[in-house]
């Protein structure tokens, strides 16, 4: 049971000329919280697209709970994974995004319904039963009849994050969710971070531009440059003690 969670095996992804991840290597264990810093065009984005699935990578492998995402061991070589099999692999990920990405014409608890019926095939009572659990969670109790249209940028990214974990996921992708908040906002959609933190079983990897909070929730910070982790630490070595001059030029520039 020690294997980790999540682990980036020489993983490279490419656009055309440009080498967006280096061989990165970086595991990521059960229940850990990892914060991901740098500058902009670093690479810290695609690591999480990665994880989704949602682009190829060009080279390496990436395991999630001991299985591969993207290649299987097949006869002692490896082989592109299924579609079935990526499925499986990838419901255990639940990701959240800067612009929230709510479907529009649905309610905040149907928001939260729709995959666990279509995907997990739960029935609607029992979709229904656990999304307004979920909403609860967030505070969302009393807004769960809105549609996103009716609700604030912070109460449509914790719907959002209630959408996620409705999935049952295992392993939580937090990218740049505060970013599009107004600054009275972010606040409250960090307190629910901060909950899911203390009181669920996840592993949570979040980009984040927010330095105070990453090092106060995180139990690892790696700050990345041209597509590799240039350091990585706890928050307090990183932020506290830096060695690598571009991790100090960037927390310099930003702190
Ligand atoms: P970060 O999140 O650190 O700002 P990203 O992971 O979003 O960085 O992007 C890393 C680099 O990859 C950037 O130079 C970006 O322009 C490039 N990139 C990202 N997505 C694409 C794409 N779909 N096509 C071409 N280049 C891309």
């Amino acid at each position: 049971m020690n294997q980790p969670m999540v682990r980036f095996e020489n993983v490279t992804k490419r656009y055309g000329a440009l080498t967006v991840l280096d061989k990165l290597n970086l595991d990521i264990s059960r229940n850990e919280k990892v914060s991901i810093i740098g500058p902009s065009g670093s690479g810290k984005t695609t690591v999480l697209r990665m994880l989704m699935t949602l682009e190829r990578i060009n080279d390496g492998v990436i395991w999630v709970n001991g299985e591969p995402l993207t290649h299987m061991q097949r006869s002692g070589r490896m082989v592109p994974a299924n579609n079935r099999h990526l499925r499986r692999v990838r419901g255990q990920i639940g990701m959240v995004f800067q612009h929230f990405n709510l479907f529009p014409h649905m309610t905040a608890l149907q928001n939260c319904m729709e995959a666990p019926v279509s995907v997990l095939g739960l029935s609607k009572p029992e979709a229904e039963a656990r999304a307004a659990e979920l909403l609860d969670m967030v505070g969302l109790g009393e807004k769960k009849n809105h549609f996103p249209i009716q609700l604030s940028g912070g109460q449509k990214q914790r719907v959002a994050i209630a959408r996620a974990l409705a999935m049952r996921p295992k392993v939580m992708l937090f990218d740049e969710v505060t970013s599009a908040l107004d600054p009275e906002l972010v606040g409250e959609v960090l307190n629910v971070i901060r909950k899911l933190g203390a009181e669920y079983d996840l592993t949570m990897l979040m980009v984040t531009h927010q330095m105070g909070f990453a090092k106060e929730f995180s139990d690892r910070v790696c700050f990345f440059y041209g597509g590799k982790i240039a350091e990585q630490g706890s928050p307090d070595q990183l932020f506290g003690d830096p060695q690598n001059e571009r991790t100090r030029q960037f927390l310099s520039a930003v702190l």
